[in-house]
């Protein structure tokens, strides 16, 4: 029995997730004729409150997708330095947008309002004119931190103010209403575009959303189909999407509790340090001697225990759906044995 704790991207489709991918009738969806992405399309747009969803392989897509869609070339994309859309999107910034970004140290991925004033350029004619804000929550490197609702709130003020579009890179979005206890709609209110991962937490194979207007989801579209991501009869996909809205939003809060006991067995051990209190289903810890991360990882690997190794000093853990009670209670008495 593996337990993988590499990242939640590593589970299967259930069985009842696959009888549902294979009913789904489906049509060319380049045409918008497969009535199973469009199904999930209008179901996600209307949870958040939003017009309009676009189905896309991928969270790297959907907020690619949104930078483009949201600047011109020679503007700056403000963000936290730790943002998976400059540290994990190939350069795609740059290379899709033509964008700068103005990076902030925020506090475990997340950024203030009074930082983002700051991070706004002035208008003269030797700046790069600032466009876009974009966040995360849950923050992927900041050990799945959330942010309060509020705070958001106060971020979207200053964007009114000075003219700045606001985005959500929500890969994890449904851990963060989970443990806040936030609504969907609550999002839909305050962001212009927000992107959300069904292959997560969530469970599916394959598929990401991009929401936002009408009009930016028309051009949206545009500009998927340039990247490439025109899809066929991706129904058989939108149907796991729509099977992870129905049933796997509210477990979550089980990947939540594993999370914490591992958390707490984790704490215990005088290798591990800096360990950040998990707030959702990602542990991130420093590992001291006698142990390396390589070497940890090494141990663990020993034992059918997966994870991952994300800096010189840094593990990370990673609870998902497919990480059972029997699996957590098996991983504490490996750790209460080191
Ligand atoms: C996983 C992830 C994405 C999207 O990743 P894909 O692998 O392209 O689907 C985007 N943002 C964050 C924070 C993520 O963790």
């Amino acid at each position: 029995m593996i337990i993988d704790l590499r990242s939640d991207t590593v589970t299967k489709p259930s069985d009842a997730m696959l009888e549902a991918m294979l009913k789904a009738p489906v049509g060319d969806d380049v045409f918008s004729e497969d009535p199973t992405i469009n199904q999930l399309e209008s179901m996600a747009a209307n949870m958040f409150g939003m017009e309009a969803a676009l189905f896309c392989p991928s969270g790297t897509m959907t907020n690619q997708i949104a930078i483009k869609c949201h600047t011109q070339p020679g503007d700056e994309v403000i963000c936290d330095e730790l943002s998976h859309i400059y540290q994990y999107e190939g350069g795609g910034i740059a290379f899709n947008s033509g964008c700068s970004v103005k990076l902030l140290k925020g506090n475990k991925g997340r950024i203030t309002a009074a930082q983002v004033l700051e991070g706004i350029n002035p208008d003269h004619d030797y700046k790069a004119v600032s466009s876009l804000v974009s966040v995360e929550n849950t923050t992927n490197r900041g050990g799945g931190a959330c942010y309060n609702c509020i705070d958001l709130q106060d971020i979207k003020e200053v964007c009114l103010k000075y003219n700045l579009k606001l985005h959500l890179d929500g890969a994890r979005l449904f851990n963060a209403l989970i443990a806040k206890q936030e609504t969907t709609k609550e999002y839909g209110n305050i962001f212009d575009s927000i992107s959300i991962c069904l292959s997560k937490g969530l469970g599916t194979p394959v598929g990401s959303l991009l929401l936002g207007t009408a009009a930016f989801i028309k051009k949206g579209r545009r500009v998927r189909k340039v990247f490439g991501g025109g899809m066929r009869q991706a129904g058989y996909l939108a149907a796991a999407g729509i099977f992870a809205l129905e049933n796997n939003i509210h477990r979550l809060a089980a990947d939540h509790l594993h999370a914490k006991q591992i958390g707490e067995a984790l704490s215990k051990k005088d290798f591990v340090t800096n360990l950040v209190e998990p707030e959702t289903n990602i542990l991130v810890f420093e590992v001291l001697q006698p142990y390396t991360p390589v070497s940890f990882v090494e141990f663990m690997a020993r034992n059918e225990v997966l994870a991952f190794a994300i800096s010189p000093t840094q593990v990370r853990l990673v609870t998902h759906l497919d990480i059972t009670p029997a699996m957590v209670t098996r991983l504490l008495s490996i750790i209460e044995k080191m």
